[in-house]
């Protein structure tokens, strides 16, 4: 059943901690984009979040020389954590690699890992960047979280680092496959969102994996293909952009995996 109440406020992530009574000062382009983008006025409601104080009702206060601070009043919402999913993707050209990062928040994941392939053409990420876009989408999508933007690496430290991690978590890793061997998204995770033996019933953490404009290399489906327990998916008979792959392949996790059941809160 979907909310009967969808929220109106504006949202906006901070880093300080949330209390009642307490006075947060935003940046400058904050205050900007408030004030003189959205045109709010003293006084006006606002819902913050930081990541792990849930979510807080807050009201404008005036602009000052030291800049705008914002009034914490009440608690709206406990903090509530996103599906343990992560998508390891390719970096891709500028517009569409926004786009995958807005599209990745908004399906939930809880880190974006940037994994370098030999036909990534794009060799550099800016974080930073693609964390004020995490942010937006998050403040959008009423999550309590941000995205975790981790470090770019080369597909070779990424699976040395996998093998290393198998011993101490159970994440699966799922590579969406454009070619060769592979099992269609539906059927893989059907298996994997069976409750397994002796493990909690919650489907297994994953990881999606997802490749530059030029695919993947045969040595590098190779190379993941060794890694104990790793799925290949199909997503179906046509090739996709790494963006619409990605969106495909998170959405199908959701839907089978992880919380479509639930309703905005
Ligand atoms: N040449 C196109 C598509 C490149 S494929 C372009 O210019 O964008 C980009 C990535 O998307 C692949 O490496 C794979 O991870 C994923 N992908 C695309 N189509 C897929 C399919 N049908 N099944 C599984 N993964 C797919």
């Amino acid at each position: 059943m979907a909310s009967s109440l969808f929220p109106s406020s504006q949202r906006l992530f901070v880093e300080a901690d949330l209390e009642i009574g307490a006075s947060v000062a935003v940046s400058a382009e904050q205050a900007h984009y408030l004030l003189h983008v959205l045109r709010m006025k003293p006084g006006e409601e606002i819902r913050l979040f930081n990541g792990h104080d849930g979510e807080w009702k807050a009201s404008l206060g005036m602009e000052t020389k030291k800049g705008l601070m914002i009034a914490v009043e009440k608690h709206l919402r406990e903090q509530k954590e996103e599906p343990d999913l992560w998508l390891c993707c390719a970096p891709i050209k500028k517009a569409h690699f926004d786009y995958m990062i807005e599209k990745a928040t908004e399906l939930g994941v809880a880190a974006i890992k940037p994994v370098l392939t030999s036909r990534a053409q794009i060799r550099e990420v800016n974080a930073q960047r693609c964390r004020g876009i995490a942010i937006e989408a998050a403040e959008q999508s009423e999550r309590l979280n941000v995205p975790v933007i981790r470090e770019t690496m080369n597909l070779e430290s990424f699976v040395a680092q996998w093998r290393e991690n198998m011993a101490t978590s159970d994440r699966r890793l799922i590579v969406c496959a454009e070619w060769g061997e592979a099992t269609p998204v539906q059927t893989a995770l059907k298996e994997l969102a069976k409750p397994r033996k002796g493990l909690p019933s919650n489907p297994p953490s994953a990881a999606i994996v997802t490749g530059p404009e030029g695919g993947f290399a045969a040595e590098e489906l190779a190379l993941l293909g060794a890694i104990p327990n790793v799925v290949f998916v199909r997503l179906g008979p046509r090739i996709l952009r790494a963006d619409t792959a990605a969106l495909a392949a998170l959405a199908c996790w959701q839907a089978q995996c992880g919380d479509w059941l639930n309703a905005p809160a």
